[in-house]
Formats: C-alpha cells, structure tokens, sequence
C-alpha cells in the first residue's frame, strides 16, 4: 500500500520571515538532489526530545510529559512539502534509574530497521550545570549501535535556552561553556580523539520550546543572544545534511553487528585453550616430574611402615 504522506502544514505556523527561510532551506536541499531527509532524535528523559520535535513541525504531533513517563516505542512523523518529506523519530529516553535503558535501545534499533539516518539530533538542557557519566552512557550507547560515523551526521540541541544564567555570567558565555563540557563527555563516550576533525564539527544549536519564548519585531521566536532559533536549527540541520559524510542506514546487520561484549566472548575459547597448553599442561607435567623424582624425606626412611596416604595431598 502506497504511504500517503501529510502535507507539512505546520510550516504556515510560524512567523512569515520563518516560514520563508525554512522554504528557503527546503530549496537548497532539494537543489542538491535531497528530497528526503530523515532526523532521528534522541537523549536521556524530559530533556525536551518530543517538544523539540513539535516545534520543528509546528504541530503536536507527539506526546510531551513533565514527568518522563514517555511510551516506550518510537514515534516517526512525515510531513512534505513541495516535493520534499521530512521524517522526524522521536524516541524514548535512554536512561532508567541511572543505566542505559537496553530493551529501549532495542526497540528503537528493531524499529529503525531499513531505514536511513540522515542526521541524529542529540538533545540535552541548556540550564543544567554539569555533565555526568550517564551523558557518556548516552553517547556510547549510541556509538555502539550505530558505530561512530553517526557522529559526523550529529548536531546537539540544547533545550531551555531562554534562560539566565546564574551569577550574572553572560548568556555567550554560560553557552560555550556548557557545550564544551557537553561536547567533551560526548567525545569521550564516542571514543573520538580529541584531535579528530569530527570532535570540532558536532554543532550545537539553542531552542526553546516554551510558549513562551520571546519574539522579535517579525514575530520570530528569539533567544537571549538575539537569534530565531528555528531557522537556525533547520539551518545547521541543513547544513549537516549537506556535509558530505554518509548517511547511516540501519540494515540487520549493524542492529546484530559486533556489539563490543560479543566481540569480547569469541576470544573466550582461544583464552581456554592457550591456558590448558602453557599453562596447566607444563604444571601438571612438572608435578608429576616432581613426584617421580621426590627424594623420599628423612622421616620416611626412618619409619618405614607410614602408610604413603600423604602424597595423595598432592
Ligand atoms: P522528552 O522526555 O525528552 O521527550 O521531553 P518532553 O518534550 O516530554 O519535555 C519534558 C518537559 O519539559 C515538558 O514538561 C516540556 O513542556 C518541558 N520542556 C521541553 N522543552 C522545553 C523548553 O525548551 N523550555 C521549557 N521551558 N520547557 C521545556
Ligand atoms: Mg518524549
């Protein structure tokens, strides 16, 4: 049955100077022969993964929670328009009382299956102080799924952006430094070196899904620095499209392929084998040397009737 796709009616939400740079962008990418563009969206729970979803289509289209209590199975949303579709993946949360939720990750691979990521947009908060090892989970978790080129198809969204920093530290300010650090543990997580072209290349985009965000004189949504933030996110999303790495297409075997434990159980056997020839075969053989050749100890000579139980130790 042929899929019939909804019309990406939730353009004509935004403002008008919006609505014309997001055509705009549609334009470009369907100049350079994209008229498909598939954005998997992922990141730990109540970060604002759906709510970031809605925005970019500019409808409710998926369900938003304060409480994390998301479905536990993916959702793809396609709208098109002009001759190009957009697919948009929200998932669940990766995180469950502080490990790696698998039977999630299960499910959203099982669910990807034959279809291709375009671009991974990573979300995470913008108000929040610190990174952790559950944000380096997140990014190996990732990493081991669909292997580290996914991060050169990777953007970061940070979430809360119209927000005031705490002790009147810049709005510039607060943002590149919660990107580092958010940049870092992703790196780390995704085992990119440090000096690799592609840890300087994630970009990191601000939004903020509130109602109440801040409008400019055209009525766009702005931020505290000033930019329309949707046309800069569809922009870098663009652009990250257009970078030249390739798309990632989720086939039976990258979700069997080597996951790094399995990798791990095949050398057991080998492991095995090699201690039984070096290492229990010459011990056994050298016990049983020394049994054959024990000078039989003085109290034995002397006492001839001891009964021999006592080697039995050996
Ligand atoms: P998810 O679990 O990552 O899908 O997060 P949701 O999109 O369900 O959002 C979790 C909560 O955060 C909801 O109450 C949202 O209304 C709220 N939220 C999400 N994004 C933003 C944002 O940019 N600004 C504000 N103020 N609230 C947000
Ligand atoms: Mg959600």
């Amino acid at each position: 049955m042929a899929q019939l796709i909804r019309e990406w009616a939730g353009i004509n939400t935004f403002a008008p100077a919006t609505q014309t740079k997001l055509l705009e962008l549609l334009g470009k990418l369907k100049h350079e022969n994209v008229n498909t563009l598939t954005i998997l969206v992922m990141g730990k729970g109540g970060v604002g993964k759906s709510s970031t979803v809605n925005s970019i289509v500019g409808e409710r289209v998926v369900t938003i929670s304060p409480f994390q209590s998301e479905g536990p199975r993916p959702v793809m949303v396609s709208r098109s328009r002009a001759g190009f579709t957009l697919n948009i993946i929200d998932t669940p949360g990766l995180i469950e009382g502080g490990y790696i939720n698998d039977m999630a990750l299960d499910i959203i691979k099982r669910f990807l299956l034959n279809k291709t990521i375009d671009v991974l947009l990573y979300v995470d908060r913008l108000d929040a102080y610190r990174v952790d090892n559950l944000d380096k989970l997140v990014a190996k978790a990732i990493t081991d799924t669909f292997g580290k080129g996914i991060w050169n198809k990777a953007l970061i969204a940070l979430t809360h952006a119209q927000f005031s920093p705490p002790d009147g530290l810049p709005y510039d300010e607060f943002f590149s430094k919660r990107s580092e650090a958010l940049l870092k543990v992703v790196r780390s997580g995704a085992r990119i070196k440090k000096d690799a072209s592609q840890a300087s290349t994630i970009p990191v985009v601000l939004v903020e899904n509130s109602g109440r965000c801040n409008k400019n004189e055209n009525d766009e949504k702005v931020l505290p620095d000033g930019a329309a933030w949707i046309p800069k996110l569809v922009q870098t999303i663009t652009e990250v499209t257009l970078n030249g790495s390739e798309s990632i297409h989720v086939d039976q075997k990258l979700i069997e392929g080597p996951n790094p434990n399995q990798t791990g159980k095949l050398w057991i056997p080998l492991i095995l084998a090699l201690q039984y020839f070096f290492v229990i075969k010459p011990i056994r053989g050298f016990i049983k040397k020394d049994i054959a050749t024990e000078s039989r100890p003085s109290w034995e000579t002397h006492e001839s009737e001891t009964n021999f139980s006592g080697r039995d130790i050996f």
